[in-house]
């Protein structure tokens, strides 16, 4: 499976590929392989499933999921509404991945799948949502936003972009205000902010888009939506989802990086991992005192687990607590933008399992999660329990 140090996915993929994608999606040679294997297995994965954890249903267990692939492959099972809604229970956060002997890639195959369903014109009406806010605002949310970004930290003109993630500008936009002061601290130089939409706020980068399956809107996005990129040498985010989709390795289709414009993005961990190193916070921190949560997409799915920690050990002296099941095999808190659409409830105990998880070791008082996303789900779901992204968390330690 894919991690820091894994070698590239054994299947490089040989079909056709979608409109503004360099790398193909999954051919069907190989979607046929997977789910053969996954028809002869005695579930060897089910345990590490957070849908099949959340739902206890079997049917949307990654074995469950590929078998209905394979009926629905050789016609012996039709693609109904229920059938095709099936394929949208997973995160994406190949988890049965890491403990699969073939080393299946359960996201890739059900991508191609969520494709077929949607030219089908079988989207699960609980999607609908999402869609209309893509409509209206160019993100998966729909909340109204007040916050504008401040004149005074970002310059237009500046050649390094930050595209923030849609979770922190949904749930703490004035975080990106503060990383925009910790950009010019560590490294000497004002960014500009990137993805400015309708409402003159960042737009999303359309992953949830392309995870529903629905190609022509996700091509409309990348087209129609995309902010534009001119004059940037280096694009920063904190959005696992837009480095995992750019990340060879992933699960999904390669974003186009054939267009000058479109800059393959670096995660801020990346960035902060080396800066901090060479500009540390004036007061060191305890990380022995913090848990850290690993986002799947941040291990599984792109290789920023090492930066992940080289940037918490950066910010002082000692080293995090980890989970029991942790880095590569961290547990996914269901709280990818699609799934909590689609089974609000289910994604709401999964992440509320996990929070109560990092809270359960005696000596940790502090528990921070890799991504936006992550730290957002798991907050909500357990609002009682402090959780922090690891990018406020550094904010923090440089009092921004
Ligand atoms: S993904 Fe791998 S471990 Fe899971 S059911 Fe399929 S073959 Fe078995
Ligand atoms: S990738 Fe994650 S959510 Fe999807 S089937 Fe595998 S374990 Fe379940």
């Amino acid at each position: 499976m894919r991690h820091d140090d894994a070698p590239p996915l054994k299947d490089a993929p040989q079909g056709d590929a979608p409109p503004g994608d360099a790398r193909p999606a999954a051919p069907p040679d190989a979607i046929a392989r997977m789910s053969a294997y996954c028809t002869y297995c005695p579930k060897m994965c089910r345990f590490s499933c957070p849908a099949s954890a959340a739902e206890s249903r079997e049917t949307v267990t990654p074995w469950g999921m590929m078998r209905l692939l394979e009926l629905t492959g050789d016609q012996s099972v039709a693609l109904s509404p229920e059938v095709a809604e099936t394929f949208y229970h997973c995160t994406g956060c190949r988890r049965c991945q890491a403990f699969c002997r073939h080393d299946n890639d359960v996201p890739r195959a059900l991508w191609r799948a969520r494709e077929q369903a949607a030219d089908a014109g079988l989207i699960p009406a609980a999607l609908t949502t999402l869609r209309e806010h893509f409509d209206a605002h160019s993100r998966p949310y729909a909340e109204a936003i007040d916050w504008r970004p401040d004149p005074e930290v970002f310059d237009p003109e500046a050649t390094v972009g930050f595209w923030p993630d849609c979770d922190t500008l949904a749930t703490n936009p004035e975080l990106i205000d503060r990383v925009g002061r910790l950009l010019e601290r560590v490294l000497g130089e004002k960014v500009r902010l990137i993805g400015t939409g309708p409402d003159h706020l960042p737009v999303c980068c359309g992953f949830p888009l392309g995870a529903t399956g629905d190609r022509p809107a996700l091509d409309h996005h990348l087209k129609e939506r995309w902010p534009s990129l001119k004059g940037l040498t280096e694009l920063y985010t904190d959005c696992p989802a837009l480095c995992a989709w750019a990340e060879p390795g992933s699960s999904w289709p390669e974003l186009s990086h054939g267009d000058p414009e479109r800059l393959k993005p670096t995660h801020l961990v990346e960035v902060l991992a080396e800066a901090v190193g060479q500009n540390p916070p004036p007061e060191k921190l305890d990380v022995s005192a913090i848990m850290v949560h690993h986002s799947c997409m941040m291990t599984r799915q792109a290789p920023l687990a090492t930066p992940s920690l080289k940037l918490l050990r950066a910010l002082g002296s000692g080293e995090p607590v980890t989970m029991m099941f942790d880095g590569v095999e961290a547990e996914c808190c269901g709280g990818q933008a699609v799934y909590r659409a689609l089974e609000p409830e289910a994604a709401r105990r999964q992440a509320a399992r996990v929070a109560e998880q990092l809270h359960q070791h005696p000596t940790a008082t502090r528990q921070v999660s890799t991504a936006a996303t992550c730290a957002c789900a798991l907050g909500e779901a357990r609002a009682d329990l402090d959780i922090t992204s690891l990018l406020e968390l550094v904010c923090e330690a440089y009092t921004i």
